[in-house]
């Protein structure tokens, strides 16, 4: 049956718009420059995995391979899913090409991520990331380090007012599963006051009900033990000595015990940069170590530690507390060709390609479609084009053109080579 439905995008999943696309392309394009004068390097992995992957890297028990992965069976009935989070499928590619074999990597990537959640403001479906993993670094200096470069990136990007660091350690796998009894301990008495998605987690991941957005549990876990105090001299060691390097520098922390991230692999340091300035307490940057991962999927034992960075909640915080300049400057056209007829058509084609050859940076549109002058040049006001060039029918019998500046209005005419020099001096090349 023919239908005539439109087809809408799937829930959760948005399309990023041109008006848009030029704040998406400044935030990305400054990040990546500061992590090239860190010495990081890209990689680019594949969107979807083997799903036992997640199942083995991030934690049968976790939030996000219970509920929020999106698994499918693909034609040879082998079970796939779209990446959830990309940490796992970069240690699955450094062990598959012996990235890490006596060798450090400071890697990084970017790309779509993928997890069944309720949609709202700052949380979709396909939501983008940028990733850092650095392997065979033992920390605290690179734990450091990375923490830095954040910073310097909030800074350039202006939003260092609107982003705080909370810090904390969560010791090893030891610690943990030795505190989980405590906690659990703690907790029993008090079974009846957990509602049901708290219940689920106190059975099959207690410790991270200590980051419950949950008002009630939170007060009561203000009496709970704390894990900082259990950690090992190891862990205890490896967070002071972070604190003291922080302290060298302006960046104020937060020490929150309670901070514990949502996927299994992480140990030690733990980070979020946290922004209260798009309504609710969000983070927008978080990450740790997980010196145990590349082992546990398989390869040499090998340390490590990496963030994520969530593009959407950094493009909205700059979209709120920052006018950005640049968008102007990236979306005005700098120059619009016009012409009356087929055979000058053919004259202010070749007139464009040879204004690009000559003065590669400027952003040129030719008038396509025909059209009086009128409506050529109120096209040209639409595009912001700051010059408009015409070959009518008097430049085209002296073989020149007409240059107007758009902004002031001026004009006159020019043969090619004088064209060059004025577009020059207008465009200060
Ligand atoms: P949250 O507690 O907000 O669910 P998380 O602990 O699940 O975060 P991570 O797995 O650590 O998040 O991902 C790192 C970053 O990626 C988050 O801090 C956030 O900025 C971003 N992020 C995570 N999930 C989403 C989503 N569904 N939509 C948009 N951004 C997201
Ligand atoms: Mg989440």
């Amino acid at each position: 049956m023919i239908t005539n439905d439109i087809i809408r995008s799937i829930r959760g999943m948005y399309d990023c718009l041109p008006k848009d696309t030029f704040l998406w392309r400044y935030i990305e394009d400054t990040i990546k420059d500061i992590l090239i004068t860190y010495g990081y390097n890209e990689i680019r992995l594949p969107i979807l995995e083997q799903t036992s992957l997640f199942n083995r890297a991030i934690g049968e028990g976790t939030d996000v391979v219970t509920k929020e992965m999106y698994s499918f069976l693909d034609r040879n009935g082998i079970s796939l899913t779209l990446r959830p989070e990309g940490t796992a499928g970069c240690v699955r590619a450094g062990i598959e090409h012996g990235l890490f074999l006596n060798r450090e990597q400071r890697l990084w990537y970017i790309g779509p991520m993928f997890r069944y959640e309720r949609p709202q403001l700052g949380r979709y479906r396909q939501f983008h990331q940028l990733n850092v993993e650095v392997f065979g670094q033992q920390g605290p200096d690179i734990d450091f380090e990375l923490i830095m470069m954040t910073y310097r990136w909030w800074r350039i990007l202006g939003i260092d007012d609107h982003v705080s660091l909370e810090l904390n350690s969560i010791g090893s796998l030891k610690t943990r599963f030795f505190y989980r009894k405590l906690l659990v301990d703690f907790l029993t008495p008090y079974l009846n006051n957990l509602d049901s998605d708290a219940l689920r987690c106190f059975y099959s991941n207690p410790i991270r009900l200590l980051d419950t957005k949950n008002i009630n549990l939170r007060n009561l876990l203000n009496d709970a033990p704390s894990l900082l105090d259990y950690l090992d001299e190891n862990s205890r060691i490896h967070f002071s000595k972070l604190c003291q390097l922080l302290d060298f520098t302006d960046i104020k922390y937060k020490i929150n015990p309670r901070l514990v991230r949502g996927l299994d692999y992480y140990n030690n340091t733990v980070f979020e940069w946290i922004t209260d300035s798009l309504g609710s307490h969000e983070t927008v940057c978080a990450g740790g170590r997980y010196d145990a991962l590349v082992e546990q999927l398989g390869g040499k034992k090998t340390p490590a530690i990496g963030f994520a960075l969530g593009l959407e909640r950094l493009f909205l915080l700059l979209s709120k507390v920052k006018a950005i300049p640049v968008m102007n400057v990236f979306s005005r056209l700098d120059i619009y060709l016009m012409s009356l007829n087929e055979l000058m058509k053919v004259k202010v084609i070749l007139l464009a390609e040879s204004i690009r050859d000559t003065l590669p940076s400027l952003r040129i549109i030719v008038n396509h479609g025909g059209g009086s002058l009128k409506k050529q040049f109120s096209r040209a006001n639409k595009l912001g084009a700051r010059v408009a060039l015409v070959v009518g029918e008097k430049e085209c019998l002296i073989n020149s053109i007409l240059i107007k500046n758009l902004d002031s209005g001026e004009q006159e005419i020019l043969e090619e080579n004088d064209l060059m020099i004025r577009l020059r001096s207008i465009f200060k090349l």
